[in-house]
């Protein structure tokens, strides 16, 4: 038997017996977790104790009979600005989604510090700045799954993306992206293969310049300086869809939070 804390971010809560609540919480420490709430509709401890709060959680735990019980909760982040906002609910709903699917990518430390920092920032952020937030965190959340599409170099030949000729038709290059091989083509290697690509890929349209340069941006530049860049809503949409699609082809299936909020998010 041990106290213990730690601190942890409220993913959700199931009533469990008459008065007490079966709570599901996330931190770097334990990846997901389960403890169990006790007290009555008007306990505070209650009332702290609420989805998507973050902070420090006291918990009390007795390995013999296999049982964790919060103690306490020192919230930090109430992310009230959350309930306000449809978008903000729904893209923190889908964090949370991916986190249990994949069980925290492997690593609850790496995941923690991604999906801490997509939060507060939602929290500090204005719904449009958010939908590009969301954008950087699922890339952030692919590449700790290992699954990131490359975003330097062709799938095909190798050559760099970035580079090539500074010709009208160089901005204006859409870089198709091959689900097979999970990269993008050059213009050369893209014009080789255009008759050749099935139409079941749903990226052989492809995803402008502006797009393909702000992914590689999130990779590479620090969050700050990728938050001053300015994109237009083409380029939003066409990043937004190829994470969407990215993220489901990793969890193994469909994501429910994309499907019923696909008008919101
Ligand atoms: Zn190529």
């Amino acid at each position: 038997m041990r106290n213990i804390s730690f601190p942890a971010l409220i993913l959700n809560i199931q009533p469990s017996g008459e008065n007490n609540r079966n709570v599901m919480i996330f931190s770097a420490e334990e990846g997901i977790s389960y403890a169990t709430l006790y007290g009555g509709p008007k306990s505070k401890l209650r009332s702290l104790v609420s989805p998507m709060n973050s902070g420090i959680i006291y918990l009390y735990r007795d390995e013999s009979k296999n049982q964790t019980k919060i103690t306490d909760f020192d919230v930090k982040n109430y992310h009230l600005s959350f309930r306000e906002n449809l978008f903000k609910t729904w893209a923190a709903n889908l964090a949370s989604e991916i986190l249990i699917r994949t069980k925290c990518a492997g690593s609850s430390e790496a995941s923690w510090k991604i999906v801490r920092g997509f939060l507060d920032g939602m929290e500090i952020s204005s719904e449009a700045e958010s939908r590009l937030g969301l954008v950087r965190f699922l890339w952030r959340y692919l590449d700790l799954l290992g699954v990131k599409p490359d975003t330097k170099f062709c799938c095909q030949c190798g050559e760099s993306l970035h580079a090539g000729k500074f010709t009208n038709h160089a901005l204006s290059y859409r870089y198709p992206f091959q689900t097979s091989e999970n990269g993008f083509v050059c213009p050369d290697c893209g014009a080789a293969q255009v008759h050749s690509e099935s139409n079941s890929n749903p990226f052989s349209a492809g995803i402008g310049k502006a797009a393909l340069t702000y992914l590689e941006a999130t990779s590479s530049l620090s969050p700050k300086e990728v938050r001053a860049i300015t994109i237009d809503l083409t380029c939003l949409q066409e990043m937004k869809t190829l994470v969407y699609f990215l993220i489901e082809q990793a969890c193994g299936s469909k994501l429910k939070t994309l499907e019923t909020g696909i008008g919101i998010l």
